[in-house]
């Protein structure tokens, strides 16, 4: 499997970090060994000295599909979830700078912690879903899918344009305004529509 990210579609995100609107999806993906699951600690790599959190909600994909048309785009996922994109700010923006690619930066092992899923039938509404992230219980990050830029079915239509995507990839889809970093002892709890989803240690 693999994980396909979104960056900047939450405009106040986008502005935190200096970074324009986009006008297409910026995506990026991370490798099945950034996975990590069932709320595992993360243990903070000797690389970076600024990871950071994003709290995003994640679709999976339930079927193999290439050049999906947006309208049929809903079919491609049925569950729904939240994940951590966690991101070495240090090495990004080292990067960033000289037009380097990311991977580095946010694919390294266990840099996408995943929640377990939920049918997305259990919502009545996919772009109405508060998500927030609490960090040593303290509420960090808090966003609703209304403020999505690009809707789940524009990004999977856009991505499949180019990468197939297969049954169990998947995707993360932005992150909201509110990003942090992270401490050796620290703990993340994640919330979507108040069901606690995510609860892990910093190791
Ligand atoms: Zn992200």
């Amino acid at each position: 499997m693999k994980i396909i990210a979104v960056g900047r579609n939450y405009s106040e995100h986008a502005k935190e970090l200096n970074n324009p609107v986009p006008a297409s999806p910026v995506i990026f993906l991370k490798p099945d060994t950034a996975v990590l699951k069932d709320n595992k600690p993360f243990y903070y790599p000797d690389f970076s000295t600024d990871i950071q959190y994003e709290l995003e909600v994640i679709l999976k994909i339930s079927k193999e599909g290439k050049h999906i048309s947006e309208k049929f785009a809903r079919t491609y996922f049925d569950e729904i979830g939240l994940g951590i994109d966690f991101t070495a700010r240090d090495i990004q923006q080292k990067h960033k700078e000289k037009g380097l690619p990311w991977e580095l930066a946010k694919g390294f092992d266990n840099s996408a912690p995943v929640s377990r899923f939920i049918p997305k039938t259990s919502f009545a509404d996919l772009y109405n879903l508060n998500f927030r992230l609490e960090l040593n219980e303290k509420r960090v990050q808090e966003g609703n899918t209304k403020d999505v830029l690009f809707s789940f079915e524009k990004l999977i239509a856009y991505v499949s344009q180019y990468i197939t995507l297969k049954k169990g990839d998947i995707i993360f889809t932005g992150t909201p305004y509110g990003v942090g970093k992270v401490n050796i002892g620290d703990r993340l709890c994640g919330y979507l529509e108040n069901e606690k989803l995510l609860d892990f240690e910093i190791k």
